[in-house]
């Protein structure tokens, strides 16, 4: 089999209890501008119990076909019993591209289907292209977030990655697309290794950071957490979510959910408020494709003005109880 034979840019479906997750339409996004460029067209694979709506919903949402593949052995997610039947689609269709969220699923199973392909895994993509030999270009941060490195894989396929949540933006919804459903009948083997009894949602309090349309963000600037009320009083104003910088998290003010960052949650807020955040390129890959940055800081030289759409310099005590002030008027206009 030569390289040239695989064709077909793929999309792993996530979807839990009968919704498909926000990253595989952003997935789909990316991989319809991909083949734009490589003319090798996009593939959802869905794997489920009952498919019911959801291979509609991938057509409309880019998928130019999908493959379902149905079983009882599905009902739950289980990794070896998906990288199986992954391990087989390819084997049978030969995709040149194969594609995850970089979410708890995705990090779970691409592993394992990669090892079962030999192939390659970039993990934690933040953004992908194909280059001027249809290579598929996979970057991502690297040495500890401080360059971003671009990663091909000339040798072996599919090319696999895990891309993060938040990094591309979805389609809209199409009415009557174009394009198939194809119903694959094949073997699923059981997973009894372990049952699952009950799923348990992690609660958050208010509105999850990564969903948020407005986010403030406190960073190690903010000298003590009795200011910390200050900034939740604008966030409040703002109707905004709360969110922070790692060494706050280091420090035990707040729980990791709300970091952002290359080891915390990448955002994509239509306005976000840096305060006393300096803009290391660990902060930055997490928040950078934000709509509005503004960012309020001492120092005119920190590194977050360079991102930011708009910049105050002074000390965040003296603007952000203004700031609020401001708000509150406008909103009592
Ligand atoms: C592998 C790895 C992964 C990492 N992952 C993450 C991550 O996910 N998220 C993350 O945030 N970091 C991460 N980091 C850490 C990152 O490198 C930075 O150390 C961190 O982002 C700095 O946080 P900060 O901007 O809050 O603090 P600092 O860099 O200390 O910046 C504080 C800023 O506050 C300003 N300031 C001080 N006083 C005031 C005041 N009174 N008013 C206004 N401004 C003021 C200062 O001028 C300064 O710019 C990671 C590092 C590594 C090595």
């Amino acid at each position: 089999m030569q390289l040239t034979d695989y064709k077909g840019i793929w999309v792993f479906a996530e979807h839990r209890n009968g919704r498909i997750s926000d990253i595989t339409f952003e997935l789909l996004a990316k991989a319809k501008e991909l083949s734009d460029k490589n003319d090798e067209g996009v593939v959802a694979i869905l794997l489920a119990r009952d498919a019911g709506d959801m291979s509609q919903k991938l057509l409309n949402r880019g998928g130019d076909r999908v493959i379902v593949v149905e079983s009882d052995h599905l009902k739950e997610y289980k990794a070896i019993t998906c990288a199986k039947v992954l391990e087989a689609l390819v084997d049978k269709y030969r995709p040149s591209i194969l594609l995850f969220g970089a979410t708890s699923m995705g990090k779970d199973l691409a592993p394992r289907v990669m090892a079962k392909l030999r192939t390659g895994l970039t993990a934690d993509c933040m953004d992908l292209d194909i280059d001027g030999d249809g290579l598929l270009i996979q970057t991502k941060p690297s040495y500890g977030g401080n360059i971003m490195c671009k990663i091909l894989c000339p040798t072996r396929r599919p090319q696999m990655a895990t891309i993060r949540p938040k990094v591309f933006s979805q389609l809209e919804e199409m009415e009557n697309p174009k394009g198939e459903i194809v119903i694959e009948n094949i073997s699923v083997e059981p997973e009894n290794d372990y049952e699952i009894l009950e799923h348990v949602a992690y609660e958050t309090e208010g509105v999850k950071i990564e969903e948020a349309e407005i986010v403030v963000v406190a960073g190690r600037g903010v000298s003590s957490k009795d200011d910390m009320k200050m900034i939740e009083d604008l966030a409040k104003e703002l109707h905004g979510a709360i969110a922070v910088t790692r060494p706050l998290v280091d420090a035990e003010w707040y729980d990791p959910s709300i970091q952002v960052g290359a080891s915390g949650k990448t955002i994509k807020p239509k306005l976000i408020v840096n305060i006393g955040v300096s803009g290391a390129i660990q902060y930055n890959v997490g928040m950078q494709n934000a709509k509005n940055i503004v960012s309020i800081n001492k120092s005119p030289k920190a590194p977050i003005f360079s991102i930011s759409h708009y910049g105050i310099v002074g000390d965040y005590k003296r603007i952000v109880p203004l700031l609020t002030e401001e708000i509150k008027k406008t909103r009592s206009q």
